[in-house]
């Protein structure tokens, strides 16, 4: 297909795959490919990596963003055992997450690196041999501790002091810079980060991160006192990954079907991850793609116990189960390179949480496909567990609009059926991307050729009036959604038939039903409408269609340039 032949064109650009690199532009090129090689057993570098090594070994301060499975780790981790740079001894990594240091230490050991952590969660044995080595200034090339520790801890500030004054301290390292500063700030220790340059101005710092916000960009830097970093950016182009969104079955037994007929049809025995909004959804898809479909599927959310989600995750990451139906509470420090699907049966809170959710897959470079089921009721759904006043979980005022605006982008990115998936993904990232890249592989793309753009002012402007003609007459309360589109389609129904005196009604009896779809979806994309839950008495929540009347009026008046993807 056009998609696999692309794959080989399309490595020599990508991110995850190698470039050349021109070996006389670093003197450390010869230590560091034969550590990549020879310990890390891996065959070149990706993009970047040669480069930001090789700042880090001149004495620079770095800032490196590369997307989450980009390669970040490799940047410091190789470093850290070169003899050629010109700052000596232990690399002190400084990561927010205890499970990541604790697989990535082991993975070290793996390997026959002296690696330790200091950690209040590390068993007291490898912290008891650490520090007497660290003191007795023993080769420990890296050591892993969480923010907290280091800010808290007599032992390790005791430890940096005096691997400091025999010129034994390499660097330091902070990653997942991003979640210094911002609304995140919970980790207080990691904004006191800024003691590593008022203690010892001359160490040089790393920092790396996967989030690529401007703000919290510049947050780090300042809060880091990075001097002059040497600034390096990976794409978060993943190339290897093929984007699709479809429409979401209304029935649950369809999209059980729809899913279960994809992973058989393209991905027999194939390793995956299916995310599910609630709880209860995943327990049970999960046993109906066993039961049923005779799949190899277990679930995993935040709500069960430690012991029974270690399994799940276990067997998992181990192939002895193949797919895991989660909620976004699964993911975290998930790191299996050959994941070759990630469904979404209802779709990301944000884009953010899309791309990290769907970069689980392929990690190894190889294709691998991400497909989102889409549907408007599961817009309504989110946006009411935000707004709902009676969730004591809900986040401040401001919070919850910022989300809601976070929401509308994965709702613009899902009803979009002619741009790009790349384009409007890397758009996130505030990365220009050439759709000619794309090779096709995403959906949009494979439509090219069959698509036309189409102005759909008239047919945009007629159901906004036919709106405004249900408020004039007093009509609009109580109307939800698929009542208004049958209403706009002149429908038969009983419940419809109070409404057939209306102007408007039937308007658009005569185009083509995908396409009502389209333009109401656009509607609420741009919101000119919307819709507001409530919840009956029989616990049942219903979206209530209602109007942003400002953009109503300006919606009438004038000409609506926008065009929709149609697939002929
Ligand atoms: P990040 O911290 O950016 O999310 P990691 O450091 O965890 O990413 O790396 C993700 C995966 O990529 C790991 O499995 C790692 O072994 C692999 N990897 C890193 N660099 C290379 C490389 N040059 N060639 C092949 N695989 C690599
Ligand atoms: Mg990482
Ligand atoms: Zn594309």
């Amino acid at each position: 297909s056009a998609r696999d032949g692309s794959q080989a064109e399309a490595c020599t650009s990508s991110t995850l795959c190698s470039t050349r690199v021109d070996h006389t532009a670093s003197p450390y090129y010869f230590e560091a490919i034969s550590l990549l090689k020879g310990t890390f057993k891996l065959s070149h570098f990706r993009k970047n990596q040669l480069e930001c090594i090789t700042a880090t070994l001149d004495g620079k301060d770095v800032f490196y963003l590369a997307p989450t499975g980009g390669g970040k780790s490799l940047c410091y981790q190789l470093p850290a055992l070169c003899k050629s740079g010109k700052t000596q001894g232990t690399t002190f990594v400084i990561s927010p997450l205890l499970s990541l240091i604790e697989d990535q230490v082991l993975a070290l050991r793996e390997k026959g690196i002296n690696a330790f952590r200091l950690t209040n969660a590390a068993d007291t044995d490898a912290a008891h041999d650490a520090l007497p080595r660290l003191r007795k200034g023993d080769n420990v090339p890296l050591v892993y501790t969480t923010p907290e520790k280091f800010i808290n801890s007599n032992i390790v500030q005791d430890i940096v002091v005096h691997l400091y004054e025999r010129k034994l301290l390499a660097r330091f390292v902070v990653d997942e810079a991003h979640v210094i500063g911002g609304w995140r700030s919970w980790r207080e220790s990691y904004a006191s980060l800024g003691i590593l340059r008022e203690r010892w101005p001359d160490i040089p710092i790393m920092a790396l991160t996967g989030s690529a916000n401007e703000l919290a960009i510049e947050d780090i830097k300042e809060s880091l006192a990075l001097r002059n970093p040497v600034h390096l950016k990976q794409s978060f182009n993943r190339a290897n990954l093929y984007y699709e969104v479809r429409m979401k079955p209304a029935q649950k037994k369809v999209l059980l079907q729809e899913i279960a007929g994809f992973i058989q049809s393209r991905h027999k025995g194939d390793t995956g991850i299916i995310y599910c909004q609630s709880r209860d959804e995943c327990e049970d898809m999960a046993r109906r793609l066993r039961e049923e479909f005779n799949l190899s599927a277990r679930h995993f959310h935040a709500g069960m116990d430690r012991d029974e989600k270690r399994v799940n995750q276990h067997d998992w990451s181990k192939g002895i189960c193949k797919i895991i139906v989660a909620t976004i509470a699964f993911g975290m420090g998930i790191d299996k390179p050959d994941v070759r699907f990630v469904i979404h049966a209802t779709m990301s809170k944000d884009m953010d949480g899309y791309y990290q959710e769907t970069g689980r897959a392929g990690r190894d470079g190889g294709p691998s496909d991400c497909l989102l089921f889409y549907a408007y009721r599961d817009v309504a759904k989110l946006q009411s567990m935000l707004t709902n006043p009676h969730d004591s979980n809900r986040p401040p005022p401001d919070e919850v609009e910022r989300q809601l605006e976070r929401l509308s982008a994965v709702v613009a990115y899902c009803s979009n059926e002619s741009d790009c998936r790349r384009v409007l993904i890397l758009r996130h990232f505030d990365e220009e991307f050439d759709e000619e890249e794309c090779h096709k592989s995403c959906d949009n793309c494979c439509k090219l050729g069959k698509t036309v753009k189409e102005n759909c002012t008239e047919m945009a402007q007629q159901a906004v009036q036919l709106l405004s003609n249900l408020i004039d007459s007093g009509r609009d309360r109580g109307i939800t959604l698929n009542m208004f589109k049958d209403v706009w389609r002149g429908r038969k129904s009983k419940n419809i038939a109070p409404y057939s005196g209306l102007s408007g009604y039937g308007a658009a009896a005569n185009i083509d039903h995908t396409m009502t779809e389209r333009i109401v979806t656009q509607l609420l994309c741009r919101q000119v409408f919307s819709t507001r839950r409530t919840t009956s008495g029989s616990g049942f929540g219903v979206n209530y269609l209602e109007v942003c009347f400002l953009l109503m009026v300006v919606a009438i008046v004038s000409q609506l340039f926008w065009a929709v993807g149609l697939q002929r």
